[in-house]
Order: C-alpha cells, then structure tokens, then sequence
C-alpha cells in the first residue's frame, strides 16, 4: 500500500528527495469531512448541542491532481482550530458556499467544489511532491503549514498578501485540509518543521500562533511595544495562550482573563501574574435576556484591572468573545488604547458604548490570521524558543469529532492536537539537544 511505505519512509528518518519522489501515489486517503447533503442535519438545534461527532466523518476520498505552484504534503499530525468546530455544526454559514464560490475562479479552484469538505488548517508532516512550478522546496523536506491561500494576481494582494481579494484560509474556505494523511497547500504557505517538536506539538500552533503574532505584535495589528498592559480574554485557549507568551516574551505585562482555577494556573505556569477568573467574579455584561447592557459591570471588570496594575487602565485589549466581552473590552482600554479584534465567538452583532471610543481616542483594530511574512515570523518564534506550544490533548483521526466537541464546549486547555499519520505521540523530534532545552516549556499543557 502506497500510504504505508510513505508512513514507513517518514518513520525511516530518510528524508532523501528521490525516495518520497520515487513512492507511487496512492488514490485515495483518509480525510476528516464533513459532507454536503448533511448542511441542514442541525436545523433547529441550539449551537451548543450541534455536536461535531455527527458531522465529522472519516472517509476514504481520492488524491486531488496537484496545481503547478502547489505541494502534495504527507501530514503526520494536524491540530483542531475554532474554525473546523464552525464548518462541522455548520455556522454561521455551511462552508460548502465559500468552495462553490472558489470553484468558479479557475480550472484548479474548480477541484475544490466537492460534496464534501476535507477540513483542517494546520498541518506538519513531510512534502510528497511539488508542483511544476515550485522551486524553493522539495519532496523530502519537513514542513508546517500556515492557513493562507492566495491567488497574488490582483495588485491589491502585494503589499500585504491578506488583502489579496482571493484571500481564504485553507482547509476552511477551501478543500484538501489538514486533518487527513495527505493535503494540497499552495507552496507559499509552506514553512521549516522546527526540529526540536514532535509532529503533533509542530502542527499545533500555526493558525493561532501567527494570527495572535498579527493580532498584538504586527504593524498590521496593535503592534504592542515594551512595557504595554495587554488585557487577554480566553487567556489559556488556542489564541490566548500564544497571545500571553508574546505579551510576556515582548516586555508587555498580560492581564489574563480565564474561566476556572485550572485555567490560571496554566497562565501563571506560562509566567503570567494577573489573573482575572470570569466565572469566580462572575461578571454579567449583559441581562440575562442579552438583550441590554451593564456598564456597571463593565466598571466592575475596569476596577478589577485596577487593582491587578496598581491603577493603571490596559494598552490593549486582546478580542475575540465578541458580543458577550466587546463592550467591556471597548470600556476597559485606556485613553488612546487598542481593542484588537479577530472574532466573535460568543456572536458577531457587537454593542459598545461609542462615547467611551470617541471621547477617550480609542481605536479598534480589525485582524484576520496573517500574511506569509507574518507567519514566518510567527513559526520562527517557535523555532527559536521564544513561544512553545500549547498542547494539552492528542486525539487519533478516528476521534477527531470528540476533539472538535472538546474544543466546541471549551473544555480544552490551549491547542488539541490530532495525530494522522503518525502511529503514536512524539515521534519527529531530529534535534534532541534542543528539545532538551525547552522540554518543561513545551509540556506545560500536557496533563492540565
Ligand atoms: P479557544 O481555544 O476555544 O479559546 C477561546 C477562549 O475564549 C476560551 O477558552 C474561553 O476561555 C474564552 N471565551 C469563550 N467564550 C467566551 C465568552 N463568552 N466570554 C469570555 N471569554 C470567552 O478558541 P481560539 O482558537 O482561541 O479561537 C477563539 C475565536 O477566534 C474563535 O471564534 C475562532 O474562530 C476565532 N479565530 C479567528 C481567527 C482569525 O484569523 N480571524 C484565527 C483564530 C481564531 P475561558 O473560558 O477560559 O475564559
């Protein structure tokens, strides 16, 4: 079988171009998808019980033709983001509209409108093969990959290639993702596996870490600076907890926002000294209908932060709850601070006071993941050790529903890796010493 001798190749530790090059493709693979005909399944169900482990689906899907500038890559391991639990309970919109509008782009884009969506938007694993088109890697090579995919032929997408018009996430807005034995990236989204990381940690931080790096650190983002108070909702979760490392590694001071004991603990284990936990000062920014505001709590969350900084209001404010936080996090930012903001979990219709925006010269800073450049940087802060990894759980592909479910009732610590096909945990670290160096970093989510 053409997918046991790739898995065999990989765990050879050969990694000469000519073996991957010379394996035969198979013609089809195991894939997590979510199907078609199942869009309406949750109909009337409240979001909180659409559950994923129906959705989700294990199928054997066959190897899609390879475009010229992209690279067939054998996935060892994938990790579950926020956006593979939106596509599979199908919210807020059935992702199979965004590969229907792909598909009619061009000849390649066309492959991805399919009945069914191979899901996932992070991925580490070894290149297979590359396209015609590709120069600057190889088959062979091991890899990570970053979320985005653009076409670059609109001059609007060359200064920053988010602003391309045929900007998607892959594995979201498009097909062939990561959480399978095999994926299509474009080859511009390809980055160096950091070798001290086995492959489920290495594949674990690629959206959230480079979207948190846009987010707080970029130009494009708030662009944080040495000694800024950063307020960091969800300060444990796959954002928040790639957010607090580079608050701390960049000389800012995180203010964590948390929703247990087990939560502040990893924060404080991340190096973090304020903590808030939500649940415990139970805070209710809105009436229980959600249907009005209360600026007292707002005052409540504002005084709260106070007494953590010695007085002082926060810098910035690292958003993504949305509705629920949002007129909060407008409240609590200082004069002239940031609210940054990359989501909305808890719903997108946001309401803030706008007298707090103006008056105090606020700004809000819309993000969206990251370009190239931006996720390079992000991977390099990995590489080097100045960010770890989150991972807390690892699931096999068969489970990758449970692992979506996890993430989808928030009962996750940081990143869920998924493994696809690597056979166990930690395999794929080639630089030991290294490893060595970061070990009880790298394992502070393990067992949480
Ligand atoms: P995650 O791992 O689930 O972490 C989010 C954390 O936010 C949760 O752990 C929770 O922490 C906190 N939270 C959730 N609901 C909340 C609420 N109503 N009020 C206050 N805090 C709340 O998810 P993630 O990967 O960080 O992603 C978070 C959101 O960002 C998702 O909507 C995702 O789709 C989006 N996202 C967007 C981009 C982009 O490029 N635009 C990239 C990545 C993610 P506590 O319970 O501990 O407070």
């Amino acid at each position: 079988m053409p997918m046991d001798q790739v898995r065999e190749a990989i765990l050879s530790g050969d990694r000469t171009e000519a073996t991957y090059a010379g394996i035969p493709l198979p013609e089809s693979y195991r894939a997590a998808t979510v199907h078609k005909d199942e869009a309406t399944m949750f109909e009337g169900v409240p979001s909180k019980e659409k559950d994923p482990r129906r959705s989700l689906h294990i199928d054997d899907v066959p190897v899609p033709e390879l475009a010229p500038n992209e690279a067939l890559v054998a996935v060892m391991a994938s990790a579950i983001n926020y956006n593979t639990v939106w596509t599979s309970i199908f919210e807020p919109v059935s992702t199979f509209g965004f590969l229907e509008r792909y598909g009619r782009l061009s000849v390649f884009a066309k492959r991805h409108d399919l009945p069914y969506h191979v899901v996932g938007s992070d991925l580490a694993g070894v290149i297979l093969r590359t396209g015609a088109a590709v120069n600057l890697w190889k088959p062979g090579e091991e890899v990570v990959a970053h979320c985005l995919s653009v076409e670059l032929e609109h001059h609007d997408g060359h200064d920053d290639t988010m602003m391309d018009p045929e900007q998607r996430i892959w594995g979201f807005e498009t097909n062939f993702g990561g959480l399978a034995e095999l994926a299509i990236v474009k080859a511009n989204q390809l980055m160096t596996k950091p070798a001290h990381l086995s492959w489920e940690e290495a594949a674990s931080p690629g959206l959230v870490n480079s979207t948190a790096y846009r987010q707080l650190i970029s130009k494009n983002g708030a662009a944080m600076k040495l000694g800024d108070r950063v307020l960091i909702w969800g300060a444990s979760g796959g954002l928040g907890s790639y957010a607090t490392q580079m608050a701390l590694a960049g000389g800012g001071e995180p203010i964590c926002v948390v929703s247990s004991p087990d939560k502040a603990d990893i924060c404080r284990a991340m190096g973090a000294e304020m903590v808030i936990d939500r649940r415990a000062e139970d805070y209710h920014f809105w009436n229980d209908e959600g249907t009005q505001q209360n600026p007292k709590e707002w005052q409540r969350l504002g005084k709260r932060i106070r007494e953590l900084t010695g007085g002082h209001d926060v810098d910035i404010v690292f958003e993504h709850p949305g509705r629920e936080t949002f007129g909060a996090s407008v409240y609590v930012a200082r004069k002239g601070g940031t609210i940054a903001t990359c989501a909305s979990t808890s719903g997108y219709m946001h309401e803030y006071d706008n007298r707090y925006l103006w008056m105090n010269l606020k700004r809000i800073v819309s993000s969206h993941f990251a370009n190239y450049r931006e996720a390079w940087q992000a991977n390099s802060l990995i590489d080097r050790g100045l960010i770890h990894p989150t991972l807390s759980k690892v699931y096999s592909l068969d489970d990758v529903g449970q692992a979506a479910l996890d993430v989808h009732n928030n009962a996750h610590q940081g990143k869920v890796g998924v493994l696809t096909l690597a056979p166990r945990e930690g395999l794929g670290v080639s630089n030991p010493d290294k490893r060595a160096r970061f070990e009880s970093q790298i394992n502070r989510f393990r067992a949480t």
